[in-house]
């Protein structure tokens, strides 16, 4: 097991249209802010990837887009022509920046990214509720 405490609350945004400026949570206003993100790539490739992030600090919770992380992989991908593009993925948790000069390049090997690495204390879920959308008829189906 990792050894070291967990940090921050993740919300993957799989909204296009929804920035977060206001936090889901406390509705409070968000700060961007740089995180160095640990990212999973499918079959056994881990990456970092220094990236502003929509932050709130009460909730400590990161906010970042879907599609930006895809399109940071891509671009990762084929900059260093790795055939992974499109694979599942997943953000583990946050690395010290530190680490990520050291490690330099922008792939990590499993073991040195699992020792650096600080998971995430949770991942949440947000679903944005389209107001005005529905028929009210519909609550009681
Ligand atoms: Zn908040």
């Amino acid at each position: 097991m990792n050894p070291k405490k967990e940090r921050h609350y993740f919300f993957l945004n799989p909204y296009q249209d929804m920035s977060f400026t206001r936090c889901p949570k406390c509705d409070g206003l968000t700060r961007i802010r740089k995180f160095c993100l640990l990212i999973h790539v499918e079959p056994k490739t881990m990456f970092s990837l220094n990236k502003s992030c929509k932050y709130c600090s009460l909730c400590d919770l990161i906010i970042t887009k879907q599609t930006e992380i895809e399109q940071n992989l891509a671009f990762i991908c084929e900059h260093k022509s790795l055939d992974i593009i499109g694979n599942k993925h997943l953000v583990l948790g946050t690395i010290d920046r530190k680490d990520w000069k050291i490690g330099k390049t922008c792939k990590l090997s499993p073991p040195e990214a699992i020792e650096c690495f600080y998971p995430f204390k949770d991942v949440l879920r947000f679903r944005v509720e389209p107001a005005g959308w529905y028929h009210a008829t519909n609550k009681d189906e």
